[in-house]
């Protein structure tokens, strides 16, 4: 069996066509019942009890996340999300308020930026939104902010950016780096050893909702900013659950996943390039799975999400200029499929899309 097949033989069938993975992909057998054995485990002999006896489990979710990360060393806890990572991390920061960012950086991220108190200075990016590497090293080498925030892969836009270059120029300067992996873990390469990297369950790893992850270069912040967190009411079976799906990750192997992954959004851009009434934003061979479609026809997308839903049982996101505030003009419509979709599913979206502009959702 290929990757596809063995990935979609994995876990329940879609009611439809599931192209959204991006805001959420859709749990496997496997991780549903380790959340669902987990909450057995604590009515049979104490939450509590049931959480130490899965302690071995959430060490090899922490272990295989220091792997994805490329930092053997880094402290890893589980949080909420990806923003409660951020703000974790955030609040817990010691030195000077400033960071520096993309113009395209995720909105909520921008707002526990200046809710913790930071000023913000972008970084340079060509006309994709892609980071232009050496613009950003001389500005960083003139006057290094603080600390430098890289959102990998956006929400907005599947524009994956130059992270392992990236990296290497911060630790040249010396500013540490942050890195929100929230679409980029299990989706293209994080193991570039970042002072932090932060991600998402339910994304590309396809876990439960309400989990994340923090991995973080021991020293970075005070201890602490992170023992605290120890002492705070969470959810066990979804972290549980979540460290299934990492394993699941690792075992499929990680390369596999993020090759087929960009073979994924090279078939969506082929496929959804003459679909009358909407443009592909990203280039074509962009190696992500997400692909945002902007209509040419005045179109909203929010409306369009709903009527592909109710319509066709096709799921998509509607994408808000929110999500990147300093760099969307227009909402989007973002398709994200995983590793499994097929040519079938590819063409009843784009009948679907079509159907929609007719009947001008
Ligand atoms: C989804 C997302 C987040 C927020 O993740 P939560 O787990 O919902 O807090 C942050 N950054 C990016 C790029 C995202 O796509």
């Amino acid at each position: 069996m290929s990757l596809a097949e063995r990935w979609r033989a994995a876990r329940p069938s879609a009611a439809g066509v599931h192209v959204d993975s991006a805001a959420c992909s859709r749990q496997s057998f496997a991780v549903i019942d380790a959340a669902a054995s987990h909450a057995r485990h604590e009515a049979e002999v104490g939450g509590y009890v049931a959480a130490e006896a899965a302690a071995p489990v959430l060490d090899a979710g922490r272990a295989a996340v220091r792997a994805l990360t490329g930092r053997t060393d880094a402290d890893v806890v589980f949080t909420t999300g990806s923003g409660h990572a951020l703000d974790l991390l955030l609040a817990g920061w010691r030195g000077e308020r400033t960071l520096a960012c993309l113009p395209g950086e995720y909105g909520p991220n921008l707002m526990i930026m200046a809710a913790n108190g930071f000023e913000m200075r972008h970084l340079p990016v060509d006309a994709t939104g892609r980071l232009v590497v050496d613009e950003a090293a001389t500005a960083l080498e003139s006057d290094p902010p603080a600390l430098v925030h890289l959102t990998a892969l956006g929400s907005h836009r599947g524009v994956r950016q130059p992270l392992a270059e990236f990296a290497a120029v911060c630790r040249q300067v010396g500013v540490p780096l942050i890195v929100d992996a929230a679409q980029a873990l299990g989706h293209v390469d994080c193991a570039v050893g970042a002072d932090a990297t932060y991600s998402s369950s339910r994304k590309w790893m396809a876990g439960p909702r309400g989990v994340g992850v923090l991995a973080v270069r021991p020293g970075l912040l005070p201890p602490e900013a992170l023992g605290r967190l120890d002492h705070v009411e969470a959810n066990v079976a979804a972290r549980v659950a979540f460290s299934v799906a990492i394993g699941e990750h690792l075992s499929a192997g990680p390369e596999l996943v993020r090759t087929r992954l960009a073979t994924v959004g090279r078939l969506t851009r082929e496929t959804l390039a003459d679909v009358p009434g909407w443009r592909v934003v990203e280039p074509a061979d962009e190696p992500t799975a997400i692909t945002t479609l902007e209509s040419v026809d005045g179109l909203d997308p929010h409306r369009v999400r709903l009527w592909l839903i109710a319509e066709r049982g096709v799921v998509t996101t509607a994408v808000g200029i929110e999500r990147a505030p300093l760099e969307l003009r227009v909402p989007a419509l973002r398709i994200s499929p995983h590793v499994d979709v097929t040519p079938d599913d590819l063409d009843v979206l784009v009948a679907a899309l079509g159907a929609a502009s007719l009947s001008r959702a």
